[in-house]
């Protein structure tokens, strides 16, 4: 038996590529693979549609092994000859909350969806993975890509970018887009206001301002025809360039894009690890997807939207409330423990934050005064009053409350944000 896991340590250790090895194997540009993503709670299909390029790759030219399990999607890029890990990334997305609804579970629905990996030199074999409920990744297609004779579909777009706030160089930082929706022409000042608004938001919150120097912020000049967001009242269709809108999933305040190609596209003259939709409506909404996109508006808790729907999108946290209308079923299905950062079922309770409690902490924590800012295990989390538990009794991943990540949430960010500047 110790001579097998020997032999596994070793291929392991053989088949992933080293840092000095992205010159070798990649282009400092971006390929995007765009594809449908389409299936109900039991199918889950992928189909490539076609690929676009950037000009450049935002992420680390040393680290392209992604460490964390969250997510329900991986994506790994091997190079064909050798069959070398080369790069992989774990992300969600709105299909895999869908297949959760209520109507998810039996009618099917096609969502326009693109992840991106760093432009390869040489024919490379891209595997897409999906979990469900919590589980272990399954393999569910494997494409090979030649550059040298795949057909590059155009940008369409290339907007202007402006620069918010500039703490390092691409490669060693956490490079997020603000993108604006809903803004037309005539809403040119208002854009840049709101756009500076958003940087002030995030930089201003712990843990992001302790992490400024890692943290670049830009956005870009893309106006929409008309002012304003679709389903702001339902039935009202407003003519933007990212086609977003109110009531995703059939929820009132969830306010998202399903066309995520189109998102990229018009992102592709800019370096990003990250997008944030700032979408130009009073009405109070936004949502966050890990390593997918997160939106908010620019209503009065914009700043706290803002750090929330960001904690979802870069460290994979989960919401810590439990009152809510979410629709989504068996989120965190029984017998299971959720693969984020900031809650848990007790089950691998080691995996989370049991090192950082205090010895003697009783499990559950009582919610009282004198607890208010003691690290715990909190009942109610993750849309559930039973049976899960968060680590402080008010987060900014539990209430409408900005700047009061716990410490559990600050260390996840702050983790993320590391990873991002190695
Ligand atoms: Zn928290």
């Amino acid at each position: 038996m110790k001579k097998i896991s020997c032999i596994a340590l070793v291929s392991i250790f053989v088949f992933v590529a080293q840092a000095q090895d992205f010159n070798t194997y990649f282009k400092n540009q971006s390929l995007r693979i765009n594809y449908i993503h389409s299936g109900t709670k039991d199918v889950d299909n992928i189909e490539i549609a076609f690929f676009q390029k950037n000009n450049v790759w935002a992420g680390s030219m040393t680290h392209l092994i992604d460490p964390n399990d969250y997510g329900c999607h991986k994506i790994e890029v091997y190079d064909s000859a050798s069959n070398l890990l080369l790069y992989s990334r774990t992300y969600s997305c709105l299909f895999g909350e869908y297949r959760t609804t209520e109507v998810g579970k039996t009618k099917s629905k096609d969502f326009k969806e693109t992840v991106l990996c760093p432009f390869p030199k040489k024919t490379v074999r891209i595997e897409f993975y999906t979990r469900k409920q919590q589980l272990a990744f399954e393999k569910k297609k494997s494409i090979f890509v030649n550059p040298e004779i795949i057909v590059i579909a155009p940008n369409n777009y290339s907007f202007q970018t402006i620069d918010l706030a500039i703490g390092g160089d691409i490669h060693r930082a956490y490079d997020l887009v603000i993108v604006p929706e809903g803004y037309s022409i005539e809403d040119s000042a208002k854009l840049i206001k709101d756009m500076k608004m958003c940087k002030d938001a995030i930089l201003g919150c712990s843990p992001f301002k302790e992490h400024a120097s890692q943290i670049n912020i830009r956005t870009i000049l893309s106006y929409s025809e008309e002012s304003g967001i679709s389903q702001e009242e339902k039935g009202k269709y407003v003519n933007t360039i990212l086609e977003s809108g109110f009531y995703s999933l059939d929820l009132e305040r969830y306010l998202m894009v399903d066309h995520v190609w189109k998102l990229h596209d018009v992102c592709s003259n800019v370096p990003y690890d990250n997008i944030l939709i700032m979408c130009n409506t009073k009405k109070y909404g936004g949502g966050g997807i890990y390593n997918w996109y997160a939106t908010v508006s620019d209503n009065k808790h914009i700043n706290y939207v803002c750090v929330h729907e960001l904690g979802h999108s870069i460290a994979g946290l989960a919401d810590e409330y439990y009152s809510s209308e979410v629709t989504v079923q068996d989120f965190y299905p029984k017998g299971t423990e959720p693969k984020e950062p900031n809650i848990t079922s007790l089950i691998d309770f080691k995996s989370k934050w049991q090192d950082m409690l205090e010895v003697g902490t009783p499990i559950p924590t009582p919610i009282t005064d004198e607890n208010k800012d003691k690290l715990g295990v909190y009942e109610g989390a993750g849309y559930c009053a039973k049976g899960l538990y968060r680590p402080y009794i008010s987060c900014t991943m539990k209430d409408i409350v900005y700047d009061r990540f716990c410490p559990v949430c600050k260390k996840a960010i702050s983790e993320m944000l590391e990873l991002y500047s190695k």
